[in-house]
C-alpha cells in the first residue's frame, strides 16, 4: 500500500524550519510520497505585504527540488474560500482511493487539533504525524497525542530548528539578513519578485 505524507501550510514563505521538520520525518517515516499543500490566503492578506497563492507554490517547488519524493499540490489555491483539512483530505482520498495518509504537523498544531473542524472525522481519514518546533516539547506532544487519539497521532522525536516564517517576513522587511534561514533559491525569488517588503 502506498503511504503518502502530507504536510500543509501557509508557507508564506516556506523556510528551513519546514524542510528540516519535512526531511526528519522522511527519515524515519519513509514514505513513498510527500504533498506540501499550500493553503488559500484571504484576498486581503495576499493584498498586503503577503505573496500570492502562485508565488507561494512557487517557492514551494524551488525548496523541494531536491527532495526526490516530494511534490507540490494545488488544490487548497483552486478553491476561492478557505479550505478544510477535512475537505481536502476526502479531495486527496478520492485522487487516492487505496493510499494511506499521513499528515505532518509541528507542536502548535497538534497543540490546537482539537479545535480543528471534524477532528475525529480528520483522523479517521489520515494518521497525524506530529513533532517539537523548538526543543523540550516531546513530552507535551506526547500527552496530548495520549489524550486525543493513541492509535492515530505517531509522535516523533526530531531535531529542531525553531524559526517561523512571521520572524522571516519581519527581517526582510527591515532589510535583515535571512540567509541561511531559507534556500538560496527561495530566497533569490523573493528578491526577484520584491516580496515582502
Ligand atoms: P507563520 O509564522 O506565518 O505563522 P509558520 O512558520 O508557523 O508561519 P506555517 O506555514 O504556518 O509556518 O506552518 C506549516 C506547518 O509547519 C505547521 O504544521 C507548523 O507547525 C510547521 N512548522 C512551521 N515552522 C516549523 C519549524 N520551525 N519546525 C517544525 N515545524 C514547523
Amino acid at each position: 500500500m502506498k503511504r503518502i505524507g502530507l504536510f500543509g501550510g501557509t508557507f508564506n514563505p516556506v523556510h528551513n524550519g519546514h524542510l528540516n521538520l519535512l526531511r526528519q520525518v522522511q527519515a524515519q517515516m519513509q514514505f513513498d510520497e510527500l504533498l506540501l499543500i499550500p493553503s488559500h490566503l484571504p484576498p486581503h492578506k495576499e493584498a498586503s505585504n503577503l505573496a500570492s497563492g502562485k508565488d507561494r507554490l512557487e517557492m514551494l517547488t524551488l525548496a523541494v527540488e531536491d527532495i526526490p519524493e516530494a511534490g507540490v499540490c494545488d488544490i487548497e489555491l483552486h478553491k476561492s474560500g478557505k479550505s478544510y483539512t477535512i475537505e481536502t483530505l476526502k479531495k486527496l482520498r478520492r485522487l487516492f482511493p487505496t493510499a494511506e495518509f499521513y499528515f505532518i504537523v509541528g507542536t502548535d498544531m497538534l497543540l490546537t487539533f482539537d479545535q480543528w473542524k471534524q477532528w475525529r472525522d480528520i483522523l479517521k481519514l489520515t494518521y497525524l504525524v506530529a513533532s517539537g518546533r523548538d526543543e523540550g516539547e516531546y513530552e507535551r506532544l506526547c500527552e496530548k497525542a495520549q489524550k486525543l487519539d493513541r492509535e492515530r497521532i505517531i509522535v516523533l522525536k526530531t531535531r529542531p530548528l525553531p524559526l517561523s516564517s512571521t520572524e522571516i517576513r519581519k527581517k526582510l522587511k527591515a532589510g535583515e539578513d535571512v540567509s541561511g534561514l531559507l534556500p538560496p533559491k527561495v530566497l533569490h525569488y523573493i528578491r526577484q519578485k520584491g516580496l515582502y517588503r
